[in-house]
C-alpha cells in the first residue's frame, strides 16, 4: 500500500472504489474504499485490485457496500472490470491481446487504449503483474520450489519468473522468500 492508496482509504474517497479494494486482515473480510462501516488500521489493511483476487485469498465480501456487486460505471470501466476478470483467470496462459480482444467481443487496439487510459498500465503489465501476485502468495509457503512456483503462475523459465517478478515488485522472487522465512522464524 502507498501513501496515496492509504489516504484515500482513510478519506474514504469514492473516486477510488473501482481503482482497489480495501482487505482488512483481521475479519477477512473485503470492502470498497467508500464503505463507512470499518475501522481501518495500517497493519490490518491489505490492498487487492480487485474483488475476485480477494476472493481467491479467502476474504469474503463486506454486507454493507457489497463490493462484489459493482454499479455500473460506463463502458468504459466495465470494459477494463471485465478485461481485469480475464487476465485473471486466464494469468497462467500466455499473453495473447489476439484470443483476449475476441474472448471480450472488442476491437485489439481500443482495448489497449481504453485500458491504459483508465489504469495507467498496459495490459501485458497487468497480466504479469496478475501472475507475480499468484506467485507472491505461493512464495510465502514452503511447499513448492521456486523454480515450481514460477513453472504452476505461467513463467516460461526461472530467468523469466525472476525477471519479471523483480521488474513488478522490486524483489527476486528468492529473496521474496528469503524475507518470508525470516519474518516466520522470529
Ligand atoms: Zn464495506
Amino acid at each position: 500500500m502507498n501513501k496515496e492508496q492509504w489516504q484515500a482509504l482513510k478519506t474514504r474517497d469514492p473516486s477510488w472504489d473501482t481503482a482497489f479494494f480495501c482487505g482488512l486482515k483481521r475479519s477477512k473480510t473485503v470492502c470498497k474504499v467508500s464503505c463507512a462501516r470499518r475501522v481501518r488500521q495500517v497493519r490490518d489493511v491489505v490492498i487487492f485490485s480487485t474483488v475476485a483476487l480477494a476472493l481467491e485469498a479467502g476474504y469474503r465480501p463486506c454486507p454493507f457496500c457489497r463490493p462484489d456487486k459493482p454499479q455500473w460505471q460506463g463502458p468504459k470501466a466495465e470494459l477494463v472490470r471485465a478485461a481485469k476478470e480475464y487476465m485473471e483467470i486466464h494469468s497462467a496462459e500466455k499473453f495473447s491481446l489476439e484470443i483476449m480482444a475476441s474472448a471480450l467481443f472488442i476491437n485489439g487496439s481500443y482495448l489497449l487504449r481504453t485500458f491504459k487510459a483508465a489504469t495507467g498500465h498496459t495490459l501485458l503489465w497487468y497480466h504479469n503483474y496478475v501472475r507475480c501476485e499468484k506467485a507472491r502468495e505461493l512464495l510465502t509457503h514452503n511447499e513448492l520450489s521456486i523454480a515450481a512456483v514460477g513453472d504452476q503462475t505461467g513463467f516460461l523459465s526461472p530467468a523469466h519468473f525472476s525477471r519479471v517478478f523483480k521488474k513488478t515488485l522490486g524483489v527476486t522472487p528468492s529473496e521474496y522468500r528469503a524475507a518470508c522465512l525470516k519474518a516466520m522464524d522470529s
